[in-house]
């Protein structure tokens, strides 16, 4: 019984694991006025008490109140592809429209789209998946959010990127798991492995998420540190989640995983990050999460899927049914022909994207003060700005305010993101001129 007036001691993020909040649980909810309509923010759950925003959207709605009184202002916090969906996947989408499939589909996914999606990571993964171990949900992030729920139990620790994308934290929080944040090692392309090794020997994590090419420093693990994130995974008993959204915009300059040039078919040939699902023995444990939105261009269609073990599919599967139902069938009809249809568009908009990040990466490394190593893969820069001494809040609002360049600031990617930014560099060639003028005015001017 706890009493009335109980001062109950705040705890951050482990909502559901941390004993105050457990005690504050059992005190009776106090009841909404009668009558009352505006918001009372205290009138939530534990579970969503210290859920916060995407930073990508709040420096939107700053920019967009700026673009309001007129200013004009350069986007570069959005990581978004800008081109459009490839014509053919368009086609297919309204054709199942038009054609009728406009009905409730399977919670887990259509047949054919799941049959495409195994094919496809039996292919780029170089192990068999069945269709039964396939997920399909709207967009990457079901992917993410539903097998850590079905997976954390309170108290359970989960080992995240730090800088990392905001999500995961989220995800952890929800499920009442215990946040643990892994360092990544200078240039941003991998954990601080003996940081990381010392995370989990001392803390036994129940899941480790990693996410290779990575959001927000566009670095891809190297294969030996895949190998041995999943040698330690299997040794304490951990499950891995591997966020691979960006598994086909690699760079790969230097070679992420070797193979490709005389590989048979168009998947083959492209450089790959490695993946932890492909690591013998791993994928018993392994929930590998991809999907159609940066790929393809189809961030607004909704579209991505999880692969994980059948047992574990049929849990998520049960969390489809009971919150999204279903993908939309026609949205899925476009899937289909996005991984079986021709694959140029694909080829052509990650050459641009190359293009794009020589000419960012080399104007940041020209500003005096800035330095940037050049990202592997996805869209994203995360130069190192603390030399000027000043905070990355400060300098991402300093470049808003004064510039008029919208970048997001290395902290709305956890702690360790201080001292740096993000640009996402898939805008049109003028458009990053423009912003990286008006970024080294703004350096030099400091
Ligand atoms: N993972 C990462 C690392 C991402 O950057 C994003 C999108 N910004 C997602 C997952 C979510 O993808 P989707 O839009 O398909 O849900």
């Amino acid at each position: 019984m706890v009493a009335a007036g109980y001062a109950v001691p705040a705890c951050r993020g482990a909502a559901l694991a941390c004993p105050a909040r457990r005690a504050s649980r059992r005190a009776p909810r106090r009841a909404a006025p009668v009558g009352a309509t505006s918001g009372d923010a205290s009138d939530s759950s534990d579970r969503v008490s210290t859920l916060q925003n995407e930073g990508a959207y709040a420096v939107l709605a700053k920019a967009t109140a700026l673009e309001r009184e007129g200013r004009d202002i350069v986007h570069l916090e959005i990581g978004q592809p800008g081109f459009a969906t490839p014509t053919h996947i368009v086609e297919a989408g309204v054709d199942a429209i038009r054609g009728g499939k406009t009905k409730y589909a399977a919670p887990d996914g259509a047949p054919s789209l799941r049959e495409a999606i195994a094919a496809h990571v039996s292919e780029t993964r170089g192990v068999a998946v069945s269709p039964d171990e396939v997920v399909v949900g709207p967009g990457a992030k079901p992917g993410l959010f539903f097998p850590t729920l079905a997976l954390v139990n309170p108290g359970d620790t989960v080992v995240y990127p730090d800088p990392g994308f905001p999500t995961y934290r989220a995800m952890i929080e929800v499920a009442g798991g215990i946040p643990a944040p892994a360092p990544l090692r200078p240039d941003g392309a991998s954990f601080d492995m003996a940081a990381l090794a010392d995370l989990v020997r001392s803390r036994k994590p129940r899941l480790i998420v990693l996410n290779s090419p990575a959001n927000p420093t566009g670095g891809v693990m190297p294969r030996e540190d895949v190998e041995a994130v999943a040698r330690l995974a299997e040794e304490h008993g951990a499950w891995i989640l591997s966020d691979e959204i960006y598994s086909r915009l690699v760079y790969a300059d230097g070679d992420a995983d070797g193979d490709a040039d005389d590989a048979p078919s168009t998947y083959a040939k492209e450089k790959k990050a490695f993946s932890a699902f492909s690591v013998p023995g791993a994928r018993a444990r392994t929930v590998l999460v991809d999907g159609f939105s940066k790929t393809y261009c189809m961030t607004g269609w909704r579209l991505g899927w999880a692969v994980m073990p059948a047992h574990l599919a049929r849990k998520v599967e049960l969390l489809a049914v009971h919150s999204y139902g279903c993908v939309a069938a026609f949205t899925q009809e476009a899937g289909v022909a996005a991984l079986t249809g021709p694959q140029d568009d694909h080829a052509e908009m990650l050459a641009e994207y190359r293009r794009r990040r020589d000419f960012v990466v080399a104007a940041l490394n020209e500003i005096e003060g800035v330095k940037c190593p050049v990202p592997q893969g996805a869209f994203y820069a995360f130069p190192d700005v603390g030399a000027f001494g000043k905070t990355s809040a400060e300098i991402a609002d300093g470049l808003l305010r004064d510039a008029g360049v919208a970048v997001l600031p290395g902290t709305d990617f956890g702690a360790n993101g201080e001292g740096k930014i993000r640009l996402s560099y898939v805008g049109e060639m003028a458009t990053l001129e423009e912003g990286m003028r008006r970024i080294k005015a703004y350096f030099d001017g400091l």
